[in-house]
């Protein structure tokens, strides 16, 4: 059989760790062909050592205490310039997009652009460009298919179903860090508080975002892009045992669902052999042990950012990306202890508002959209203090 060659983007989070521990339990089917990461060199290292790719990709600052070891083995790169070429060479089948954050739009579409199948765990270029994103791989036929756990279990769901037949899709959300908590106390937490997500081990950006809801509400935007939905297609569901991925609902009546435990290497697994499905060495829910399944409406006045996102998601157009360029930089803001935690929706909302929505972006609409709203979120930040 030949071998996968896969990139590994962000290959030092959660999400690219989780790949790689997939990837060596089939060391007969996948290559690593393409390592990338920012900061995180001790790991990095390892990886490196464990899996020799050809190629990897990080911050230039780091470069040294790497080539040093490595010299003619490896080709190193930066991780700042060099993506969208690397992933569009003939030497990559798939590319895993684990990296967080805006920074991923531009290997995403050069990747689609050059036919790769695409795994995307990062949820900001989809929620920001995702229109273009989706336009793109039509053209070249490149696949699309979702690592996010959510995404993953409509695509699972969809599969061997007639689309036509599609009512709606219900997005399930845990609830995360604070769904028992009640508002009054939220004022007062604190990074610690918020980074302790109850069901998935994550990174920073997306845990905060998992707390404000923010994150299911680029869930929605991210839903809408991928499977071609209108915004009263996607239902949100509080299930706090994150036990039911999502589900999608046909005009019959019938609902089907994705279960499995809350091990993010299912859907990992799942986009790197589809369509095959291979032993991961975990097992199923044990229906016996489950006593129940609980269901909720998300509480919207808890939640606001849940509600802007499907506002932003009805305006369209370089909304998204707005949302989404103003939440990095509200979130980066909190994760440096200089933003109260209730000021993250204030400040996100405050830039939305500002914003005048361009309808059928460009690329560059986009990216001017997001600039923008970096610098509007910085400058009321500064008049706030
Ligand atoms: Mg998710």
């Amino acid at each position: 059989m030949k071998k996968k060659r896969v990139a590994v983007l962000g290959s030092t989070g959660s999400i690219g760790i989780n790949t790689l521990d997939v990837i060596s339990r089939y060391p007969d089917r996948f290559e690593v062909v393409l390592l990338t990461a920012f900061n995180n060199v001790q790991l990095l290292m390892q990886q490196v050592r464990q899996f020799r790719p050809a190629k990897v990709a990080l911050s230039q600052v780091h470069l040294s205490s790497l080539k040093a070891e490595f010299k003619g083995r490896i080709k190193f790169f930066d991780v700042g310039k060099d993506l969208p070429d690397l992933v569009a060479e003939p030497s990559v089948d798939i590319v895993v997009l684990a990296m967080s954050g805006a920074a991923a739009l531009d290997p995403f579409l050069s990747a689609v652009r050059a036919g790769k199948t695409v795994a995307p765990a990062n949820k900001e270029a989809l929620v920001m460009a995702g229109d273009i994103i989706l336009a793109e791989a039509r053209k070249s036929g490149a696949k699309i298919i979702p690592v996010d756990s959510e995404q993953s279990a409509i695509f699972q769901s969809l599969e061997g179903h007639r689309r036509e037949d599609l009512k709606c899709v219900h997005l399930t959300a845990s609830g995360g860090a604070l769904l028992r908590l009640p508002k009054s106390q939220h004022g007062s937490l604190t990074v610690e508080d918020v980074l302790k997500h109850p069901r998935w081990k994550m990174g920073a950006k997306i845990t905060v975002d998992s707390a404000t809801l923010m994150n299911k509400g680029f869930e929605v935007i991210e839903a809408q892009r991928l499977f071609s939905l209108t915004v009263d297609q996607v239902k949100v569901v509080i299930h706090p045992e994150a036990l039911i991925h999502s589900l999608v609902e046909y005009i019959d009546g019938s609902m089907i669902a994705q279960l499995s435990v809350t091990d993010m290497r299912i859907p990992i697994q799942y986009a790197l052999t589809y369509p095959d499905r291979l032993c991961s060495g975990l097992n199923g829910i044990d229906l016996w042990k489950l006593k129940q399944l609980n269901f909720a409406v998300p509480d919207l006045r808890k939640f606001p950012s849940l509600a802007l996102a499907f506002e932003v998601a009805r305006i369209g157009g370089t909304a998204p990306a707005v949302l989404n360029a103003a939440n990095e930089v509200a979130v980066e803001e909190f994760l440096a202890g200089r933003l109260g935690f209730l000021k993250i929706y204030t400040l996100v909302e405050q830039v939305v508002l500002l914003h005048k929505s361009v309808s059928q972006p460009s690329l560059k609409d986009i990216k001017e959209a997001d600039a923008w709203a970096r610098e509007t979120a910085v400058r009321l930040l500064r008049k706030g203090k």
